[in-house]
């Protein structure tokens, strides 16, 4: 039994779901989380730091690791390999870290029949025209590209009901509202509490009256 709980995050590209991760981990007096740094073949983005947002590997390296078994999950989206190392998550899970996975509903599937204990979150945009906006305003992707998420955009939501919960990203502070409070209660849930306050419950059940 792992003490911390890993969150499985997914949205259609541009839902916000990274900047959500973000704030929430840039918050004092948070749970201890962190998120899960996933293999990928696609080419950094101008600022993106390898082994700070993706570890960027070439086609041959994620299939060796892939014949490995060094994944816990892995899926093909927008033309480029994406995995999550197994290694990486379940250190941090047996220290009691939470973890996040910003994956992709395929990913999201193979980790939920893995680990059936994982909570999983929805990440909707208030509407498809706030999405495309959003998209262009983060400035990372050229047109042609922004296109094909667009596009791929309507099949991932269309998984939004195989996940635990749904947030519905329209106000970024509401939104992390929302986060937090569905972070406090998987913590609160008894199997975490009983592992978190081992020491209270055995002197409660001891103490002879
Ligand atoms: P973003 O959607 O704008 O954040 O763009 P990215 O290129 O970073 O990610 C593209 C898609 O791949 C998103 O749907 C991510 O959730 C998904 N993704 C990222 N890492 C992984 C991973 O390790 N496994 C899987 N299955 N999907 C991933
Ligand atoms: P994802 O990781 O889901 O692809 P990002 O977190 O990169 O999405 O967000 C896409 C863009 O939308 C970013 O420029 C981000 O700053 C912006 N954004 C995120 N949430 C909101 C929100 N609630 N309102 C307005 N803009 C947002
Ligand atoms: P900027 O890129 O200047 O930081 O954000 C411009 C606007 O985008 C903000 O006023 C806000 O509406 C929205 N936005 C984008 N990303 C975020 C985010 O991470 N948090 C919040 N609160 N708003 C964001």
């Amino acid at each position: 039994m792992y003490t911390g709980t890993l969150f499985i995050i997914s949205a259609p590209s541009g839902a916000g779901k990274s900047s959500l991760i973000r704030a929430y981990l840039a918050q004092e007096n948070r749970h201890p989380a962190k998120v899960s740094i996933s293999h990928t073949t696609r080419k950094p983005r101008p600022g993106e730091q390898p082994g700070e947002h993706y570890y960027f590997v070439d086609n041959q390296e994620f299939e060796s690791l892939i014949e490995q078994n060094a994944f816990v999950e892995y899926a093909h989206v927008f033309d480029h390999y994406y995995g999550t190392s197994r290694a990486e998550i379940e250190q941090s899970l047996m220290q009691g870290i939470n973890v996040f996975l910003d994956i992709d509903w395929q990913g999201a599937k193979q980790v939920r029949q893995q680990m059936p204990e994982s909570k999983s979150i929805f990440i909707l945009p208030p509407s498809l025209k706030e999405l495309e906006n959003r998209l262009i305003k983060r400035g990372q992707d050229d047109a042609q590209v922004i296109s094909k998420r667009m596009h791929k955009a309507q099949s991932e939501i269309s998984h939004y009901n195989e996940y635990d919960y749904v947030i519905i990203n329209d106000d970024f502070d509401e939104s992390l509202r929302s986060l937090n409070a569905i972070m406090t209660s998987a913590s609160l849930e008894q199997s975490k509490q009983a592992i978190a306050h081992q020491q209270l419950l055995a002197a409660l059940l001891a103490a002879k009256y």
